[in-house]
């Protein structure tokens, strides 16, 4: 049907996930990918790097991993785990290839119009016709051609942490341009290919900025290729509870904090005033959990002895989902001086290398590999022509993006966002989204008027400040993941309570296998 035109931006996981629902439910998506792979991040990640959780909280709910990948799998087995799911639903034959969008208009009802709706897209149907617009899509081909498509809805899945690198803003003189050497972010390394960036690091003495994911598997990686005698050194501004597994003294994390009881120990967005007392009366538990869990990462990682015991709490981290499982024997390498741990919270580029805070002496180097992350929000603006919607869609600094139920900007119509915000297990957050919205557009539940979705959206934004303090903006759903579950669950219908009894209901881990087969138990 001609009404039914999707456009996916993005073959990631939320991509790809998102056109499996898009297809099930009969409509005609396109996706437009401007690489020439499928998987996003995991296209063309560091050699070394793995998943941060373990296979079974990182799969999809009706495509199980292959029974011989077991724990935590590498990049090799999460690209193959993604071509066979994309083979298995006939998502390949949708994907264009090595298409960027690089314009989105909405072509429709004019901004003033807008601005008076009471209900999404004017009248609260959510596909067009009824909606009464259209988005323009212009897409730019690898040989530089353009071409514009013509849809009825956009989903963007256009990833967080790939795209444009976040690099920090240094004074005059001060920055990359007073460095004689060279100076990379860590997705110019992984772009590389192992044996050209194995090739690259050799020889050179290298300083990695950052302390996270990416930053430990690049010390990691350059450690390995030279050693003591050329050690990497990492500067950390924030310290971090990063650790070596998913768990602390024998129990999962999930115990802690993916099940209904851990979840009672904090106030949630629109929570009533039983939950509310519970949270209050509840929370010494979450700091003594917290504790439990810091007292583990400080007996199994040297961070005391090399000053690196984090400002925040574990609570904190988990909540704002910044932590990251340490690549295999890290602190080896910094027992064996091949990584040289410096915390300093600010530093400047000088000819021979870095200076750190209250410090004269440089360190001296040749390659200044910055591992910051990325600017998802730029990325997001970017792809709108036009200034009002590249401001509304990712809305004041100093509030989270606003996003209603994570996926749908109250003020713009027609278009959805899967994978902005953040879980500790993106991948099932993003599909059990795909389902979620696909349910809307074929007309299984409205939206609420866009004056609610606001309010929500402020409920939401107020628990991000709670708890993720700084980093609200990071949208994380983490350790709420079940309430949030719940939410999306109700909407389309089905019962969100996924466990056979009460205490399992009430302590057993919620995961992607708790929603498999969803869709066939209504509530
Ligand atoms: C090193 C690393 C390890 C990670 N480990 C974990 C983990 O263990 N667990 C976890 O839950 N999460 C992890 N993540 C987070 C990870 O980002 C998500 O799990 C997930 O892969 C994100 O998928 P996505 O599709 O939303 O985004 P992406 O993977 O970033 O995909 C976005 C896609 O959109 C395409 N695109 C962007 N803009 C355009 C455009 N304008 N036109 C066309 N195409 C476009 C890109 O080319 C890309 O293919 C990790 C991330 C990294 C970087």
């Amino acid at each position: 049907m001609e009404s039914r035109r999707v456009g996916v931006v993005g073959a990631g996981i939320s991509g790809l996930v998102t056109c499996k629902y898009l297809l099930q439910k009969g409509f005609r998506p396109v996706v437009f990918e401007a690489n020439r792979s499928i998987g996003g991040v995991w296209a063309s990640p560091l050699g070394s790097t793995r998943l941060q959780t373990p296979a079974e909280l990182y799969q999809f709910t009706d495509f199980p991993w292959p029974e011989s990948v077991t724990g935590v799998p590498n990049h090799k087995q999460v690209m193959e785990y993604l071509e066979a799911y994309a083979h298995r639903f006939d998502v390949i034959r949708h994907v264009r290839f090595g298409e960027k969008v690089v314009g989105l208009e909405y072509v429709g009802p004019d901004q003033e119009e807008m601005e008076a709706w009471d209900l999404w897209g004017g009248t609260g149907d959510v596909v067009a016709g009824a909606g009464r617009g259209v988005w323009h899509v212009t897409v730019e081909k690898e040989d530089g051609a353009k071409e514009e498509h013509v849809m009825d809805f956009v989903v963007l899945c256009l990833g967080r942490f790939s795209g444009l690198p976040k690099i920090p803003s240094f004074s005059k003189n001060k920055g990359p341009e007073a460095f004689n050497g060279k100076v990379i972010h860590s997705m110019d390394l992984a772009k590389m290919g192992s044996n050209v960036a194995a090739e690259f690091v050799k020889g050179k003495r290298i300083i990695v900025i950052g302390f996270l994911k990416s930053a430990l598997d690049v010390a990691a990686e350059c450690a390995d290729i030279n050693g003591a005698e050329l050690p990497c050194t990492m500067i950390v501004r924030t310290k971090r509870w990063n650790l070596p597994d998913f768990s602390a003294w024998g129990i999962s994390f999930g115990y802690y904090y993916f099940n209904r009881f851990s979840e009672l120990l904090f106030h949630k967005p629109g929570e009533g005033i039983m939950l509310s007392l519970l949270a209050t009366l509840l929370s010494p538990l979450r700091w003594v959990i917290s504790k439990f869990v810091e007292s583990y990462i400080k007996k199994i990682t040297p961070i005391k002895k090399y000053g690196m015991v984090p400002d925040h709490s574990f609570f904190q981290a988990m909540s704002s989902s910044l932590f990251a499982l340490l690549p295999e024997n890290f602190y080896e390498r910094v027992k064996n001086d091949s990584i040289i741990l410096k915390n300093s919270k600010s530093f400047e580029f000088c000819k021979d290398g870095i200076i750190l805070e209250g410090e004269s002496v440089p360190i001296k180097t040749d390659l200044v590999i910055f591992a910051t992350g990325f600017k998802g929000d730029e990325k997001l603006r970017n792809i709108f022509k036009s200034p009002s919607l590249q401001k509304i869609v990712t809305g004041s600094l100093e509030n989270t993006v606003p996003l209603y139920r994570e996926c749908i900007n109250p003020r713009i119509p027609q278009m959805a966002i899967i994978g902005y915000s953040e879980s500790l297990s993106n991948l099932y957050t993003s599909e059990i989204r795909a389902m979620w919205l696909t349910h809307l557009l074929d007309g299984r539940f409205q939206l609420p008027s866009i004056k609610l979705m606001e309010e929500d959206v402020k409920k939401w934004d107020k628990y991000m400040k709670e708890y993720s303090h700084e980093y609200y903006r990071r949208s994380s759903i983490g350790i709420i993941h079940i309430w949030y579950n719940d939410q999306l669950c109700k909407d389309m219908g089905y019962n969100p309570k996924r466990k056979k009894g009460f205490l399992s209901e009430l302590f057993m881990p919620y995961g992607p296998n708790d929603y498999i087969g969803l869709e066939s138990k209504k509530e």
